[in-house]
């Protein structure tokens, strides 16, 4: 087995169906559970961080929440894992009533949606709330990567002058070999390179040798429908094993079409591997590194055995400093 570098990373952040559930389940004790395994083996980690969601808790006046979310980044960047920038931008019309999350409308489901002055000021608000936050535990923090909510980085070009403006050097969107035109989500990513990362400059699909700017893929593999069945079973099998400890719930219809869309690559996740199948295919992929996805909410038992599978393996969890 080569020892490979593993990009671990991990979307912070609620549902976006009803409920949305809570920050205790979906972040908070997830995450610490997840930190309390990686520190345990010396692993680090990147969260990408849904800093919309956090300007929102602060908007309708949940400073109880907000400093609970904020004293867990500060541990996680001062234990040596790093937090990065995700933006969900349908929490613009987000409302708070009666103790849950109400989103009436997903018309800003992806940041195309917004006038370009408004994308600049949402990516300079987030990276500088995000450096804020651990400057505590560390002033010299910088944000470097992105990733777009629902991976809807395409076209580049309409974020471009937001990735100069907040001087972020990497995006993570990317699922070589995935497709995807629903409602809300919107991509095709399969005449991206196949490459573990690469430069780019006006299209994350598109390398650029002298390019400004680094796309590190979300590492894919091609998957089939009885591989997906056999996978349903053994959740039906084991219910309480395979539940997911977060407490809200995906947006159906989204869901549906997203499902039908991709069915031929998947993203490596924690969630829908099983330990000897995780270290398989990281062995399996023809690159020195591999980049993971996973969510806090969406963990489970068996994920959690995942998570340990990998750190005790020969691999090393790294930040993006192997790039920079
Ligand atoms: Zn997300």
């Amino acid at each position: 087995m080569t020892r490979k570098k593993i990009l671990l990373t991990f979307d912070y952040e609620l549902f976006f169906g009803t409920p949305s559930g809570t920050a205790q389940k979906c972040l908070l004790r997830p995450t610490q559970r997840i930190c309390d395994i990686l520190n345990r083996y010396g692993q680090k980690a990147i969260f990408f961080i849904d800093t919309l969601y956090l300007e929102k808790l602060r908007e309708v006046g949940d400073f109880e929440t907000f400093e609970k979310i904020e004293r867990q980044l500060q541990e996680i960047v001062s234990d040596g894992h790093r937090i990065e920038l995700h933006l969900h931008p349908h929490w613009l019309d987000a409302q708070w009533r009666d103790d849950t999350w109400i989103f009436p409308t997903y018309r800003y489901y992806r940041l195309h949606a917004l006038p370009k002055e408004k994308i600049v000021q949402l990516f300079l608000s987030g990276k500088t709330l995000l450096e804020e936050i651990v400057s505590e535990v560390n002033p010299a923090y910088s944000v470097v990567a992105f990733r777009a909510g629902g991976w809807s980085v395409e076209p580049f070009l309409t974020l471009k002058e937001a990735f100069i403006e907040s001087g972020i050097q990497i995006d993570s969107s990317v699922g070589y070999g995935m497709k995807l035109e629903g409602v809300a989500h919107q991509f095709d990513f399969t005449d991206a390179p196949d490459k573990a990362f690469y430069r780019f400059e006006d299209s994350v699909v598109e390398e650029s040798a002298k390019g400004s700017f680094w796309e590190v893929p979300i590492t894919t593999y091609r998957t089939n429908i009885l591989q997906k069945i056999v996978r349903r079973i053994r959740r039906k099998l084991q219910p309480e094993r395979y539940r997911m400890f977060g407490d809200g719930k995906s947006v159906g219809g989204l869901r549906r079409n997203y499902l039908e869309e991709i069915r031929t690559y998947e993203m490596l996740t924690l969630e829908s591997t099983l330990p000897r199948q995780l270290l398989r295919r990281i062995d399996q992929v023809p690159f020195e590194i591999v980049t993971l996805i996973s969510h806090p909410k969406g963990m489970s038992e068996v994920a959690m055995e995942t998570l340990e599978a990998l750190c005790r393996s020969p691999h090393k969890c790294v930040g993006y400093e192997v790039l920079l």
